[in-house]
């Protein structure tokens, strides 16, 4: 993500617990440790991007740390918060593994663990994407857990945390962090909105939000590609489309309803209009497939819907949830199998709708 769009990711990032959104579950956990003293010494904190893994690791830090704490709460006022806070303290060493993966940078974070802290009470080690190490780089962090000085708190955060060895991850207390949801978004965004006087449509705040896909910090990086066209006009849908460069899942969703109401003729007009209109088959193919599969998902249970569609309004969800009452579970699979196989066709016809054509007429037979 480029750096640049994260200043409102940086500037927003919660300094408290009390301003951590969603997570409430891991949230409560970790405020109870502090406040009995009973923290662990390997967290492993995994889940989709941009949920709070490292702000949270961060918070956690300044809280084992903080000199003058209220129950689990940093005061963000001593010297360690202010350290901390301001990314000068030596104590606490992030490091991202998806950059760093090799076994020196390891070895380095050995050396640096081998004295007691200097300043604060615990030396903490965040390693985010820790899956990425390389092989010898885990096996020496796993020397390093088998035996760590008790100053020492490890914080490892991971996307993917079935990569993760089971002799690393058995070392650490567990917590996923789970996609945000819609509302979640919402408060935080207006928040933003409201500070930095961008004026914005409810649509179009919903259609950013849908897109950023739970993650908090990629809505927030998203609001900050709209900064540099801020006007005294809100922005719209359209502006946001055409800024973000996001492709109209209205489009898709369309073009599911009529293959659920079996409108062939429909179907394959609204493909060449809307052609016509500048709409990359490619891009609309892999957008349908995606939308599809969460119709097939919440076919098979409804009670999926927060899993399927996080970050969708009220209103999406429910459309979705009706559309797929209007599929057999059979005709959608099929559907969904011959528009996959029609998307690895498409780059080499040379009538690029071609392929989606043939696997909606198949799909929706005679
Ligand atoms: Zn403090």
């Amino acid at each position: 993500m480029a750096e640049n769009n994260l200043v409102l990711y940086r500037k927003y990032r919660p300094k408290s617990f009390k301003d951590f959104v969603g997570q409430e579950q891991v949230t409560k956990v970790i405020m109870n440790e502090i406040s009995t003293g009973s923290i662990s010494h390997a967290y492993l904190f995994s889940g989709h991007r941009g949920t709070g893994k490292t702000t949270m690791a961060r918070i956690f830090a300044k809280a084992i740390n903080c000199q003058n704490r209220q129950g689990a709460e940093p005061c963000n006022e001593c010297p360690s918060c202010k350290e901390i806070n301001e990314g000068r303290a030596i104590d606490l060493i992030e490091v991202d593994a998806a950059s760093n993966r090799g076994i020196e940078e390891i070895k380095s974070l050995r050396e640096s663990i081998r004295f007691a802290p200097t300043f604060l009470k615990y030396k903490v080690l965040i390693l985010d994407e820790a899956h990425q190490l390389s092989k010898d780089a885990t096996n020496a962090l796993l020397k390093i857990m088998e035996e760590p000085p008790a100053y020492v708190v490890f914080i490892l955060a991971t996307t993917e945390a079935n990569k993760m060895i089971p002799t690393i991850s058995s070392r650490c207390q567990k917590f996923n962090f789970h996609k945000l949801n819609h509302d979640i978004i919402e408060e935080k965004l207006k928040i933003i909105c409201k500070a930095e006087k961008i004026k914005i449509e409810k649509d179009a705040l919903d259609l950013l939000i849908s897109s950023a896909d739970g993650s908090l910090r990629d809505a927030e990086a998203k609001m900050n590609q709209l900064i540099n066209f801020v006007t005294d006009v809100a922005f719209t849908s359209g502006d946001v489309r055409e800024i973000l460069g996001l492709s109209d899942i209205n489009l898709a969703i369309e073009l599911v309803d009529m293959l659920a109401k079996k409108e062939k003729v429909k179907a394959i007009k609204f493909i060449s209009d809307n052609m016509e209109k500048g709409l990359d088959i490619s891009d609309f193919l892999s957008m349908t497939i995606d939308y599809l599969r969460k119709i097939m998902l919440l076919k098979i249970g409804a009670e999926l819907i927060d899993i399927v569609m996080p970050s969708e309004t009220k209103e999406a969800k429910e459309k979705a949830i009706e559309q797929s009452e209007l599929f057999e579970e059979k005709r959608l699979a099929k559907t969904l199998e011959l528009l996959m196989d029609a998307e690895n066709k498409t780059k080499y016809s040379s009538i690029p709708q071609l392929p989606m054509e043939l696997a909606i007429i198949e799909s929706l037979g005679d």
